[in-house]
């Protein structure tokens, strides 16, 4: 196989909460974490040439060892002594730096697409493994679908599916820094954990309302205080028939759950409307096939 083509899907975070800090400055996290069918086109070629070449349609992003798409491709090209080269086209539509993973979304399907390319033979499982050392999100984006992440995010339980539903996305204009919020977290006493076994509870009797009246995000309270942009735009998607709205990760992506298609794409010109943010997406949830 000389060509592949993946496609890296985005997450949003039904539900996150953060237990305590590590000394090595990880955060223990207990999260519901949903893969949405928003993605980067990943295109991988072999080249006779070695080394790994990265493209992007996007100017702002690196190309060298700082993209994790070339990361991944490099961790399994020198464990596995792969003499051949590889040209990494991403054409990305995921917001970037928004909490929707992005970034390791790319690195799961790389390391994918390089095990089918070059036969390595390893297992779902093995592949994993060594996502996290490129982001404790990488796990996860292989195995994608509903699931609960613990520890730092890598020790994952697959969920019961997300019921079929519509979601609404706008990223709003603005860089949030995940450090910044995570020292803003730090430095203050949480007082309001998110009730993810509400979530679950939700999932396991397939209950939309439930699911949807669960949400939380603990990290939402350092982000609104700094940018009203936030809690603006979660007030407009529920004003506009969201059965809930939140942030997702560290932000500044907000994500609403709509029954119907249709009030989810008036919701999104509103927001648009109002001035908010242009970036708005809708689209589903995807369900991974598990065995
Ligand atoms: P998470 O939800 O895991 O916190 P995120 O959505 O906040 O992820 P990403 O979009 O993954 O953030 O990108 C974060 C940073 O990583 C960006 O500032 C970018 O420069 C860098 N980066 C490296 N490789 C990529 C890539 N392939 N796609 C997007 N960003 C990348």
């Amino acid at each position: 196989m000389d060509k592949l083509e993946l496609k890296a899907l985005a997450k949003v975070n039904l539900g996150l909460d953060v237990l305590g800090r590590r000394s090595s400055g990880y955060h223990d996290v207990r999260m519901v974490m949903q893969t949405v069918y928003l993605y980067d086109q990943v295109i991988m070629e072999k080249k006779k040439k070695p080394g790994i070449e990265v493209e992007t349609n996007l100017y702002f992003l690196p190309v060298n060892e700082n993209n994790l798409a070339y990361k991944a491709a490099k961790l399994l090209m020198d464990e596995f002594k792969i003499k051949e080269g590889i040209k990494i086209t991403l054409k990305k539509h995921i917001p970037v730096a928004a909490g929707m993973a992005g970034g390791s979304s790319n690195a799961a399907a790389v390391l994918y697409g390089m095990n089918r390319m070059f036969s390595l033979k390893l297992s779902e499982e093995e592949l994993m493994e060594r996502g996290v050392a490129l982001g404790a999100d990488v796990p996860y984006c292989i195995m994608r679908g509903t699931v609960l992440a613990e520890g730092i995010g890598e020790v994952l339980t697959p969920l019961a599916p997300m019921p079929k539903c519509h979601i609404l996305i706008a990223k709003p204009p603005i860089s949030v820094s995940t450090k910044f919020v995570y020292d803003e977290l730090d430095s203050h006493e949480i007082t309001k954990h998110p009730d993810i076994d509400g979530i679950i509870a939700g999932l396991n009797g397939q209950d939309l309302a439930r699911i949807a009246g669960s949400l939380g995000n603990v990290l939402e309270e350092v982000t609104v205080r700094e940018y009203p942009v936030i809690e603006q735009i979660k007030n407009t998607m529920k004003e506009q028939g969201a059965l809930n709205a939140i942030m997702s990760g560290s932000g500044p992506t907000v994500f609403g759950i709509f029954e119907e298609k249709s009030r989810a794409r008036e919701a999104g010109r509103k927001i648009k409307e109002t001035g908010a943010t242009k970036q708005v997406y809708v689209t589903n949830v995807h369900n991974a096939r598990r065995k």
